[in-house]
């Protein structure tokens, strides 16, 4: 694979995700994604909890076409642990926020 520059997704991208990698081969963009938040909210008692216990990195994501070649992205997200002693969760994984824009069509893997 061919190492590219920063691809630029332009204003659409919340502010916390930052690109760590991009590739293209013959057939496929590839782009590695990084959170850099410091909360999240848990989905189960709503604590906004500051609390990273550690990284999760997703299923590939496969993107639109571009150029005519398949785009897949790969996002690395905070897990959380919920602050709340009652709450059945003890940790949880950030939201994609607006990452997973619409235009994100399917999981591949
Ligand atoms: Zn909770």
């Amino acid at each position: 694979m061919e190492g590219l520059g920063k691809f630029r997704f332009g204003l659409s991208m919340p502010r916390h995700w930052g690109q760590t990698e991009s590739e293209r081969d013959q057939h496929r963009w590839y782009f590695r994604w990084r959170s850099h938040s410091d909360q999240a909210t848990c989905p189960d008692c709503h604590t906004v909890s500051r609390h990273s216990a550690k990284r999760y990195t997703d299923p590939t994501l496969q993107d639109f076409p571009l150029d005519g070649k398949t785009v897949d992205h790969r996002l690395t997200r905070t897990r959380y642990l919920c602050d709340q002693t009652d709450c059945s969760v003890y940790t949880f994984v950030e939201p994609r926020g607006g990452f997973a824009l619409p235009r994100l069509a399917c999981r591949i893997g």
